[in-house]
């Protein structure tokens, strides 16, 4: 494959009924940066029905081109009719770079598309960067998240990476930015739509958002049991914070997943995170390490969290817990 005929950097603009997801915006924070490196444009893919309106929105975030497809097929996500509109954006546009958001959407979508134009896909990454020769230089977790490797695809275009949401900084948004946005029309194959959607039902369940939480109370197995999370939820109603864990405590079905911090839980970036009892695994870091303040209570003066925390202390969090939370209620 010729890769010098392919420019720009493009950015799946995830949406969902409407609404911009917070990763399609940190992409093109990252993607910014990237084209400040290799001298390209940000072109963001705004895919879905009656959503053009959206577009301003992504050029306030960093887009140069808005690549806007418009059609009752779109408006909700499947992975066929998704797959056939940005693979002809591909082929007819030629971009160097693809990022896509590492969403449920994302995760189905990133590997039909690379499938469909015969090229890799680096599934997760954490980094993102331009090496000397020009190629991307997507870094993800490898081995179980004990090292990390930086991955180059060399011979074919786009560079494809999906990254979880949360990793990349969005920029601030900036009405005054100006881009253009141009209309695309995409011709489908229906045969080939396998899926039709017949019904949506919202699940009623109240999801919590730890990445949104200013404080979170972070628990791990050294808080043991739900009764050891009750002190912690007692400390975060003091103090209006969030409770999260490791996952050692969602594999020991006391926490939900959807609280789990990590590699595979979320990555969260508070102004403070308190770590109770959680020892500091690689993989628990790699969620967390970006708080601004980190806070790590330990009975083991060498657990590895000491190193990742800005304040340390050492002792029972059995003990800390109720004493902190009864001097932070005392008026
Ligand atoms: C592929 C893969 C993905 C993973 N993804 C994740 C992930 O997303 N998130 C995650 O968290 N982990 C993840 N893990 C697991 C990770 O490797 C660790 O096993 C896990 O983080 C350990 O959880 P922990 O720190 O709570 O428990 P432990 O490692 O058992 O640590 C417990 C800590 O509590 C301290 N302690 C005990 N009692 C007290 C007390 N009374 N007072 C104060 N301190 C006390 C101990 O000194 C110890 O440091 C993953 C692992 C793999 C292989």
């Amino acid at each position: 494959m010729n890769t010098a005929q392919h420019k720009n950097i493009h950015v799946f603009a995830e949406q969902r009924e409407g609404v911009i997801q917070n990763v399609a915006l940190e992409l093109l924070g990252k993607a910014r940066a990237l084209a400040k490196q290799s001298n390209e444009n940000v072109v963001a893919l705004l895919l879905g029905h009656k959503v053009a309106d959206k577009a301003q929105d992504l050029i306030a975030h960093g887009a140069d081109v808005v690549l806007c497809v418009d059609a009752p097929e779109l408006e909700h996500y499947t992975t066929e009719p998704y797959t056939q509109a940005i693979a002809q954006i591909i082929n007819d546009q030629k971009p160097s770079i693809l990022l896509i958001g590492a969403t449920t959407i994302g995760r189905d979508l990133g590997p039909r598309l690379s499938a469909r134009v015969g090229t890799g896909l680096t599934a997760d990454c954490t980094a993102l960067d331009i090496s000397e020769e020009g190629d991307l230089l997507m870094t993800r977790p490898a081995f179980g998240g004990n090292l990390m490797a930086t991955i180059v695809c060399k011979d074919h275009r786009p560079q494809m990476s999906t990254v979880r949401p949360g990793v990349m900084l969005k920029d601030a948004a900036d009405a005054s930015r100006k881009g253009t946005v141009e209309h695309v029309s995409v011709t489908f194959d229906p045969s080939k739509f396998k899926v039709k959607i017949k019904e949506t039902i919202k699940e009623s369940r109240n999801l919590v958002d730890i990445t949104e939480a200013k404080i979170l109370i972070s628990g791990g197995r050294g808080v043991g049991n739900p009764e050891g999370f009750k002190k912690l939820q007692s400390l975060a109603a003091a103090i209006n914070a969030e409770v999260s864990s490791s996952r050692a405590m969602v594999d020991a079905g006391v926490m939900s997943h959807e609280r789990q911090v990590g590699q595979t839980g979320k990555t969260v970036r508070p102004d403070v995170y308190f770590a109770f009892g959680i020892s500091g695994a690689i993989q628990h870091v790699a969620g967390m390490e970006s708080s601004d303040y980190i806070i790590a209570i330990n009975k083991d003066k060498y657990a590895p969290i000491f190193q990742t925390a800005d304040l340390g202390i050492v002792g029972d969090l059995h003990q800390i817990v109720p004493l902190l939370t009864e001097r932070l209620t005392r008026k």
